[in-house]
């Protein structure tokens, strides 16, 4: 049968979340009652999570899993899932429960008219520092990308498959899929998704690793944003063939 849902799960020293994540997982796809698979990327994980994997990979047969030799960061561990993924919709979500997944059905009815459906963390359940650098950095985003995404970081997200091969990603840009997908053409719309505190493990990215780094990616967006070829032909030799 053809695998209709690849969901991604990024994941990086997650010992203490795959299982819980995986049960709620599954239990949410089986309401959506729809062939999926869900593709566990361990970004070079040196605690447990490899070995867990394995297990779960061993007992279940829905779940695939990517092993990286190190850790190359978040963009690299969506990169392989979008690449592995053989579902005709792809979602992404975080892998330590921030994200709910019982918010995976509300995108899945949304990809139907859209491209690319992206989370919208409405209520951030972060340290004040981090949704205050988080707004910030959404605000100078959509100002100089002239953009109107409200949280583009949002992990949990719904895409076309047959989308993502026009799609070159490069590391950090897991935070501009959305303007890389409207740069292309595709629609993308927003839905308001929940999301947790962090109950397990501890958070990969803080002001310090991401602040200056970030903005460097964006004005390399702005800039690609600003050379996109946007070329309108009039007449073109096949034209003249068929006439
Ligand atoms: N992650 C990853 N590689 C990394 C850093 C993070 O795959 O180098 C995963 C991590 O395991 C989690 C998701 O990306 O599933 C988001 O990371 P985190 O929760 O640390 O970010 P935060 O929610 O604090 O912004
Ligand atoms: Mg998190």
């Amino acid at each position: 049968m053809t695998t209709e849902i690849s969901i991604v799960l990024p994941l990086y020293n997650e010992e203490e979340n795959i299982r819980p994540l995986i049960s709620s997982l599954f239990k949410v796809m089986e309401r959506v009652d729809k062939e999926y698979e869900i593709i566990a990327v361990n970004d070079g994980s040196n605690d447990n999570s490899g070995k867990i994997l394995l297990e779960l990979v061993s007992t279940y047969k829905d779940v695939r899993i990517i092993t990286f030799d190190k850790n190359y960061g978040l963009t690299a561990s969506i990169d392989a899932g979008f690449k592995a993924a053989n579902g005709t919709v792809v979602v992404t979500i975080d892998a330590d429960l921030q994200n709910e997944p019982d918010d995976i059905p509300l995108l899945l009815e949304k990809i139907k008219e859209f491209d690319m459906v992206c989370g919208w963390r409405f209520k951030r359940h972060d340290p004040l520092l981090k949704r205050l650098s988080s707004k910030v950095a959404n605000y100078v985003r959509n100002k100089l990308s002239v953009e109107d995404i409200n949280d583009s970081a949002c992990t949990l997200k719904a895409f076309r498959r047959a989308c993502l091969d026009k799609i070159k990603l490069y590391n950090g840009f897991h935070r501009f899929l959305p303007t890389l997908f409207k740069m292309e053409g595709f629609s993308v719309t927003e839905v308001k998704v929940r999301h947790h505190p962090r109950r397990r493990g501890i958070s990969k990215f803080n002001i310090r690793n991401r602040i200056f780094v970030s903005f460097i990616d964006l004005l390399v967006i702005v800039w690609m944003k600003k050379r996109l070829l946007e070329y309108n032909a009039i007449q073109n030799q096949e034209d003249l063939k068929k006439s």
